[in-house]
């Protein structure tokens, strides 16, 4: 197996890892390649289906510093990691973020890493694009659920539609390539999802529609906003030739081409398709717990034995210890008695 399929399938074949240097394989023989870190719990936005409109934050001493963020991902990179995705809430509100970018980019420029990126609300691109672009960053992800608007900040209740469109303008024009991330909401944005089709190709921009998933209490009933991806690939079946294609990412998206536009559109079903058995990910939150599966309650403190010690032996051992317990797999359900969330915990928490 090419280092290339490992990291695209997660799955690894025991015997044929030696080129790692100590891989990091959970008990079903997923290679974990994948770390995504969210770096701060705040945000400029305040998405409905992401946050609630007053939200607690944590205190800024519970977080880890950026030199510890530096050791915890050098850690994971050692231990088999290839590729780093920086989220949050919104990784480009901390402060100092662009030194702990600078950083990182050293791990790219030694080969030790294939990919450094981020997943932003664009807000702050206009600011750091370039900048991003200079240190090594080829592609980002961009979320963004509607072209109006009013639309746009019903939604993220705080957010400016131009200064995302200014922020996606200054990353492409920095080189940069996007992909959009859009959550198709109930009656939000059912009706424009095929405008977003048209718009994100038309930019050579592909485009990810996401299942609104139950994490968090958001204060607005779940069903609500829940919109089966079962239901949009039908309307949008409707519209455009939606052809099968073998792309993959090692993420869960599945990715159709759209044949009038030419562009990939991917499709993320967390609630009504099983994508668990290629896991190659684990995500670590800004105070150093590790999340094994975003869908499941058990996690890992990974801030004790960072700070124990000077060397990185109690983290190795308690990294190790985390992927052994990593679970199969999630069971998302939204409690339709209830309306409650499967999980306590923000996506902002784990982040996306
Ligand atoms: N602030 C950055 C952003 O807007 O992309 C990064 C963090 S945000 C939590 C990452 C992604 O998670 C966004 O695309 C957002 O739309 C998505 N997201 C947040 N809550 C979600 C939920 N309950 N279900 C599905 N997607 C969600």
């Amino acid at each position: 197996m090419t280092d290339t399929a490992y990291m695209e399938t997660g799955v690894v074949e025991p015997s044929r890892h030696s080129r790692q240097r100590s891989p990091l394989v959970d008990p079903f023989q997923r290679a974990i390649t994948y770390l995504r870190v969210s770096v701060t719990d705040r945000c400029d936005f305040r998405c409905v289906y992401c946050m609630s409109e007053h939200m607690t934050f944590l205190p800024k001493a519970d977080l880890l510093t950026l030199e510890e963020l530096d050791q915890l991902c050098s850690v994971f990179i050692a231990k088999g990691v290839r590729k780093l995705r920086l989220t949050g809430g919104e990784p480009l509100v901390r402060r100092g973020i662009m030194t702990l970018f600078g950083s990182l980019a050293r791990h790219l420029d030694s080969g030790d890493l294939d990919e450094l990126t981020l997943t932003t609300n664009g807000s702050q691109l206009p600011k750091y694009a370039a900048e991003l672009a200079s240190l090594g960053i080829k592609r980002i992800n961009v979320s963004l659920d509607t072209l109006d608007p009013d639309k746009f900040r019903a939604i993220t209740r705080w957010g400016e539609l131009d200064k995302v469109m200014a922020g996606i303008d200054a990353a492409q024009a920095a080189g940069l390539r996007i992909k959009i991330n859009a959550v198709a909401l109930k009656g939000v944005n059912e009706d424009e999802l095929g405008e977003l089709v048209r718009w994100a190709h038309g930019r050579d921009m592909d485009l990810t529609i996401i299942e609104v998933m139950p994490l968090g209490d958001v204060g607005e009933g779940r069903l609500d906003q829940y919109l089966p991806l079962s239901m949009v690939r039908a309307r949008l079946a409707e519209q455009f030739t939606l052809q099968e294609i073998d792309y993959r990412t090692g993420g869960p998206a599945r990715f159709v081409r759209v044949a009038e536009t030419g562009g990939r559109l991917g499709f993320i079903t967390p609630l009504t398709h099983n994508f668990c058995e290629s896991c190659n990910r684990v995500r670590l939150t800004c105070t150093g717990t590790l999340y094994m599966c975003l869908g499941q309650e058990d996690a890992a403190d990974l801030r004790t034995p960072l700070r124990a010690s000077e060397g990185n032996d109690l983290l190795d051992a308690a990294i190790e210890d985390a992927i052994a317990r990593k679970p199969k797999g999630h069971d998302f359900i939204i409690d339709r008695r209830h309306q409650r969330p499967a999980l306590a915990r923000h996506m902002s928490v784990t982040g996306g």
